[in-house]
């Protein structure tokens, strides 16, 4: 069996078999990470799994874990998040009847 080497930020490097490691795979590379419960104080630790780190674990024989991400969560996003203020004046308009021709705007010619 694979002896895997990882590093508990308590306890320093540790030896893991590949069934002690959860490693996620997303829908982008820097949503992988790796996990595991330190053999030698119980916690569990948790780190970003890069390109190489994902190879080296999969090469070990750690069995992926697939994330279901969804496609919104991939799509590039224009303009600051979405604030208490937006929420309130979404609120406000709500309140009116006409509120769905304020949404979409007048038709397109
Ligand atoms: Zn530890």
């Amino acid at each position: 069996m694979t002896t895997i080497k990882a590093t508990c930020p308590g306890c320093g490097e540790v030896d893991l078999s590949a069934e002690d490691i959860l490693l996620r795979i997303g829908g982008l590379a820097t949503s992988n990470s790796y996990g595991f419960s330190c053999p030698e104080c119980g916690d569990f630790v948790e780190k970003p799994a890069d390109d190489r780190i994902v190879r080296l674990l999969l090469s070990g024989g750690v069995m992926p874990m697939l994330l279901n991400i969804p496609a919104e969560a991939l799509e590039p996003k224009q303009g600051p998040p979405i604030d208490y203020d937006d929420l309130l004046a979404f609120h406000e308009v709500l309140k009116g009847d006409d509120w769905l021709a304020q949404l979409i705007g007048p038709p397109a010619q």
